[in-house]
């Protein structure tokens, strides 16, 4: 367990120069480089930790690129995750694996608590079980409140930039109009949970991937011994036959192996996975990771754009900090869809895709018979191409 490293009394007696909301891989990298700039920074969740988060813990090579950017590879290391090379789709009696160049399975909790550390070690503070909501912004205010009820008080934490990092945003927390939530009708909903009883040709090292008409199911074995399943379900089917009972469909649909065990855990879901911000920022506020946008989970993309965006938002940070300007809305706009869109954009093509099973079938088709396609696709999904684009090491331009 991570212990809180101040209490709710000393959060409120002075001013922070940055409190972050939300301790997921956006949150956390962010007060991670925060505090390495030396910054007082708060970092602080709702949940206690270890928590569990909905996650297939899958890392594409553009999360690890940057993970080790931010010298994070020893910590990373311990985490004993599990390589990945392969993925395996199934549609229907369509099979396909294609290598994959890097990608490593964790257990999500496990990551979590490691980027929370990591923040400590560089000097953030950090408070757990304490979920903060977001007051009016004041046209002349210097610094944004941020409060919390404690019995029938409302306590208050005051702070000169807040960077909201609360994950896929549920509804309008906040009263500040840039910051309202849009989202997508008909959009799948994510299901998941974890397994130590499962039958042997869940491998490690292979993400296996099965595609059916009510949606689309991941299955991984992490560092634990034990198999994730994650998937992202049409709503209507799950409000008809319960998460667990889609799940066992859409596996039989695509042929997979199953035992009853795997489906008796505990299972956990989400709201509609689509959904977005009309503008990731507001008056001393930036938005970082899902909370400023989301699709459906499918390319690793989550967690890579998490992380990317929780570590290109630290010079807007440090610019904010000595002088707000609302010049930074824009800015900020501008880099986070930058560097959320090309991700936002793949999910979308990709999730409309998967929507229709007998497309599927005809591309694995396709990639059976040229190969080099499907590498392509995988490239473009692990981008780690597009993680030396953003980060040009010293000596290289980033255009080829
Ligand atoms: C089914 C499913 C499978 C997925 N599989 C993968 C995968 O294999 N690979 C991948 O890269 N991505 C995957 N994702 C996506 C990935 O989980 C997210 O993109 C990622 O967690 C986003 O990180 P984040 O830091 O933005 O938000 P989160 O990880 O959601 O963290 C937000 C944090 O904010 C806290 N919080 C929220 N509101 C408040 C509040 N008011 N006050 C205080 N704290 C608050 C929450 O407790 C939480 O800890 C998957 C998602 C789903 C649903």
């Amino acid at each position: 367990m991570i212990e809180s490293t101040t209490t709710l009394n000393e959060a409120q007696s002075s001013v922070w120069d940055v409190v972050v909301v939300g301790a997921g891989p956006a949150g956390s990298v962010a007060a991670l480089e925060i505090a390495r700039r030396g910054l007082r920074v708060l970092l602080a969740d709702r949940s206690t930790f270890p928590r569990h988060k909905l996650c297939g813990g899958c890392l594409n090579g553009d999360a690890l690129a940057t993970l080790r950017d931010l010298g994070l590879e020893n910590a990373l290391n311990q985490l004993h995750g599990e390589p990945l090379h392969q993925l395996s789709l199934h549609a229907g009696r369509r099979r396909l694996n294609l290598k994959l160049p890097s990608g490593l399975a964790v257990t999500r909790s496990r990551l979590d608590e490691m980027l929370i550390m990591a923040a400590i070690d560089a000097g953030a503070s950090f408070l757990s079980g304490i979920s903060l909501k977001l007051e009016p912004a004041l046209p002349d205010d210097a610094v944004r409140v941020l409060s919390t009820q404690r019995g029938n008080t409302t306590e208050r934490i005051l702070a000169r930039l807040v960077v909201v990092a609360t994950g896929l945003p549920i509804g309008n927390a906040t009263t500040d109009a840039g910051l309202d939530v849009v989202s997508t009708n008909n959009s799948r909903i994510g299901a998941g949970t974890t397994t130590s009883s499962f039958p042997p040709e869940y491998t490690v090292g292979t993400i296996f991937m099965a595609i059916g008409q009510n949606g689309y199911v991941g299955l991984t074995r992490t560092d634990n011994g034990t198999l994730n399943i994650a998937a992202a379900l049409d709503s209507k089917a799950v409000r008809k036959a319960k998460p667990e009972g889609v799940v066992e469909d859409v596996l039989k649909e695509a042929g997979f192996p199953f035992t009853s065990e795997m489906f008796s855990g505990e299972w956990r879901g989400t709201v509609g996975l689509t959904r977005c911000r009309q503008v990731p920022a507001a008056t001393r506020v930036l938005v970082v990771g899902d909370a400023g946008g989301y699709v459906e989970p499918f390319t690793g993309d989550g967690m890579a754009g998490a992380i990317r965006s929780g570590r290109a938002v630290v010079p807007f940070v440090e610019r904010a900090v000595l002088e707000w300007s609302p010049q930074m809305i824009r800015d900020w706009k501008f880099e986070f869809q930058k560097l959320m869109k090309p991700g936002h954009r793949r999910c979308r093509i990709l999730a409309g895709v998967l929507r229709y099973p007998t497309i599927v079938r005809g591309l694995i088709g396709i990639v059976s018979v040229m190969p080099s396609v499907g590498d392509a696709v995988i490239r473009q999904l692990n981008r780690e191409d597009c993680h030396e684009m953003l980060n040009p090491r010293p000596g290289h331009s980033g255009a080829a």
